[in-house]
């Protein structure tokens, strides 16, 4: 199963940073996705594989956005 990830999700995770927070943005996708720390601000890039382990809670979903890896959906209108 693939877990349904979306740019500016809130998500909390097992592990937490050392700055204390557990929960991180998602600021990019891609193969790896970017997280940006809520407590301190750092970003870190974590291979989604391993980030579907880590993922304790979604806290907030960001907006449904198509992977960019996805084939587009192309209309042949005219
Ligand atoms: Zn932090």
């Amino acid at each position: 199963m693939v877990l349904d990830i979306r740019m500016d999700d809130v998500v909390k995770l097992r592990k937490q940073h050392p700055c204390g927070s557990d929960e991180w943005r998602v600021v990019r996708l891609g193969a790896d996705i970017g997280l940006k720390c809520l407590g301190c601000g750092r970003r870190i890039l974590v291979p989604r594989s391993q980030l579907q382990r880590q993922i304790k809670a979604f806290i907030s979903r960001g907006e449904p956005t198509q992977f960019p890896w996805a084939p587009e959906d192309k209309e042949s209108g005219g």
